[in-house]
């Protein structure tokens, strides 16, 4: 089935958005910018490595692994607990999950850019299971709290392959006096980075179904985002446009509320106009629908 177009054009540009907030967050090149990253950085909640060359913001994964190393041994020195709590990041991602949401994954993630680029270079593609996206909240406390609280190693930025990426490969790129320390686990992580940069292409955003704990806690705070997205079912005329075009891989007729659901917008392509997304303060498209109809005698 062809692809229908946008009725927003907005919407229609929502790879542009990716592209220009991938390139704003990588400016530290621009010498205006640099003292931000070297004050310790803006951290703003899309997977973009703070050991990149160009980044501008911090990762708040790669702080709350540094915060959960600290704590431990600053609690076993003395220091009251409410006092290691990493106000900043937790408040940072709060506001940012109840305020756009998942939209940060549609809209300008990084790392989320990339994966929909190389799934536009295969139509085959595979599906997870659906158990297989609560992965995502063990590596959040596992990887990112459990076991940096007790090893003060961030065990995740070890595995991510944002930071194989952007840190792995660009930092020795630029700079050579750094390729005498490249390691055994080095080519660990960029072997798995190749791993999964082939999935992008034959599975459907798998690392932000399989593994992103950033994108495991904005899945918690969905309900709370501002904007949510409603499907009318008596508009719907079972097409399956909307399931064809879900770059996450969704039935959104189904699973539009899902944890997995990025708020990408791209069903709202519905021909019927069955898909929006609405204020969270509005009442649902559906129950409004089904109330009108039961007035009708
Ligand atoms: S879930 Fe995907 S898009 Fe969202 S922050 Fe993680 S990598 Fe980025
Ligand atoms: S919601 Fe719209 S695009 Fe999806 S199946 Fe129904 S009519 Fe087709
Ligand atoms: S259900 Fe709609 S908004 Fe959610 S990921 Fe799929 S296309 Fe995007």
């Amino acid at each position: 089935m062809k692809c229908p177009p946008h009725r927003s054009p907005w919407l229609a540009r929502r790879g542009w958005v990716q592209a220009v907030s991938t390139v704003v967050l990588n400016l530290a090149f621009l010498r205006f910018l640099a003292p931000l990253k070297s004050a310790g950085g803006f951290c703003f909640p899309v997977l973009n490595c703070w050991a990149c060359p160009g980044a501008v913001t911090s990762c708040p994964l790669g702080a709350l692994q540094h915060a959960a190393g600290e704590a431990r041994l600053l609690v076993a020195s003395g220091t009251s607990w409410l006092a290691v709590i990493p106000y900043y990041i937790l408040g940072t991602l709060f506001i940012f999950s109840v305020t756009l949401g998942r939209f940060m994954c549609g809209w300008l993630c990084p790392f989320g850019w990339l994966q929909d680029l190389l799934a536009k270079l295969s139509k085959y593609k595979l599906r997870p299971p659906p158990w297989a996206g609560y992965l995502r909240y063990a590596f959040l406390v596992g990887l990112v709290l459990v076991v940096p609280y007790y090893t003060s190693v961030q065990w995740f930025s070890k595995i991510c392959p944002q930071g194989a990426l952007q840190g792995g490969l660009l930092q020795p790129l630029l700079h050579p006096e750094l390729r005498g320390g490249i390691g055994a686990w080095w080519w660990f992580k960029e072997a798995m980075l190749v791993a999964w940069l082939l999935s992008f292409v034959f599975v459907r955003r798998p690392f932000c179904r399989l593994m992103c704990p950033l994108g495991a806690i904005f899945s918690l705070f969905y309900g709370l985002s501002v904007l949510q997205i409603r499907v009318d079912p008596h508009k719907c005329v079972d097409c399956g446009l909307c399931e064809q075009v879900c770059p996450a891989g969704l039935n959104p007729r189904e699973q539009v509320s899902s944890h997995l659901c990025i708020s990408c917008l791209e069903c709202q392509r519905c021909p019927q106009g069955a898909i929006a997304a609405v204020p969270v303060w509005r009442k649902d498209r559906r129950e409004e629908t089904v109330g009108l109809e039961e007035q009708v005698p």
